[in-house]
């Protein structure tokens, strides 16, 4: 238990607000969490990749750094809900197979490895003939590719479930409102929905891409905004022992995240619009990505599609930004990362809090 404990208001209820409610409330401080649809943003729509090494991409270099030790603390969080809860959150070590569909699919993947290389990132070149084994399920006419073997993932709705559940435990109150206006006033921050007016020591934004609520000035130096994704569900193949599969198709990126028992996740698109409805196109083009790669997924049975939106800043970077009213913080841009990042951020938080004490 900390020495100093203080109020906090969690705004946003989305894997950054969960995992910061949860670091907060586990050093003792009481945490008040509001969002009228907890889970149900852009985590919900995420595969759940720690994938540092398959997400390099050029001018991203301290990106990849920071995610490097994300996953560490992933398994240190991991530990910690299990001592709250007594559950078990499962983090699959299983590494990333990246492969390309035709010959400019493959000089991208050779792009890719000089970047990972300029990173000094690990990985190795792999084919059919030595390691039949990593492309099972794959398309026959992919012969080769490359493993990034530090890469893993998580199922985030289980996160999120056991994240819950430890906030229960430790007596975290939510309230399944929207903060409309933020304020400050001598006793400390306020935070207004349409039915209360909720006050506390210290208050962090946690809102993803959605637009900040009245009373919040940032000081200009970051903006966030979303860039949209789908990912379809589906019950196939069980690849989930091997590598997740990344692949480039027709210069497009496609992944298959493939959890025990076959419940695949496919994905994902990428553009700058925050629609939320999933169309019959950029579906049709994903599933076609999907079969392209992985045949044996013409007989898989179609579950479910979730639309979500990464909160993107400028230089795709994450924040944690200090605002007014005093008090308040503002913690987002984790774009494309933010569910691996998401323990990095709730330390962010904590130590926020711990030094406005
Ligand atoms: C298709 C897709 C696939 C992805 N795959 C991965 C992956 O494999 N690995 C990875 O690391 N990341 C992945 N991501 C990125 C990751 O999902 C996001 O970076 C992360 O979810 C951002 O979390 P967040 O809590 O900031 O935002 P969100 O999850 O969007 O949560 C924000 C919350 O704030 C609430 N809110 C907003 N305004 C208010 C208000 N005024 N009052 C109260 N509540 C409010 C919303 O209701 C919402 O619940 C993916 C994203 C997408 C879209």
């Amino acid at each position: 238990m900390n020495a100093t404990k203080r109020t906090v208001l969690i705004v946003g209820g989305g894997i950054i607000g969960l995992t910061s409610a949860f670091r907060l409330a586990r050093a003792g401080h009481g945490v008040t969490l509001v969002d009228p649809a907890v889970a149900q943003g852009a985590t919900r729509a995420a595969a759940g990749m720690l994938a540092p090494s398959a997400e390099i991409a050029p001018g991203e270099e301290s990106n990849y750094r920071l995610q490097r030790g994300a996953l560490e603390a992933w398994k240190r969080l991991g530990d910690e809900l299990a001592v709250v809860t007594g559950g078990h959150l499962d983090i699959h070590e299983t590494g990333t197979l990246v492969v390309g569909w035709d010959a400019s699919d493959r000089r991208l993947i050779e792009q890719f490895a000089g970047v990972a290389e300029s990173f000094d990132a690990p990985f190795e070149r792999v084919t059919r003939s030595t390691s039949p084994e990593l492309f099972e399920g794959v398309s026959d006419r992919i012969h080769d590719g490359l493993v990034m073997a530090d890469d893993a993932w998580l199922d985030p709705d289980q996160a999120v479930s056991m994240l819950r559940r430890a906030l229960d435990e430790l007596g975290v109150t939510i309230v399944s409102e929207s903060v409309l206006r933020i304020d400050a006033d001598a006793s400390g921050v306020v935070g207004e929905t349409a039915n209360a007016r909720l006050g506390a020591s210290s208050g962090i934004l946690a809102t993803g891409s959605a637009a900040l609520p009245l009373g919040a000035l940032p000081t200009g130096e970051h903006t966030v905004r979303p860039v949209r994704g789908v990912t379809a569900r589906v019950q196939g193949i069980d690849r989930s022992s091997l590598p997740v599969v990344r692949a480039f198709v027709r210069g497009r990126a496609f992944y298959m995240v493939s959890r025990p028992g076959g419940y695949c996740v496919l994905g994902a698109t990428s553009d700058e619009r925050s629609e939320l409805a999933v169309e019959v196109g950029e579906l049709q083009r994903l599933l076609r990505d999907a079969l392209d790669i992985v045949p044996s997924l013409e007989t898989a049975s179609v579950l479910e599609t979730r639309c979500g939106l990464r909160p993107a800043s400028d230089d795709l970077r994450p924040f944690f930004e200090q605002l007014q009213p005093t008090g308040w913080a503002w913690s987002s841009g984790h774009y494309r990362h933010g569910v691996t990042l998401a323990p990095l951020a709730a330390l962010d938080a904590l130590t926020f809090v711990e030094r406005s004490a």
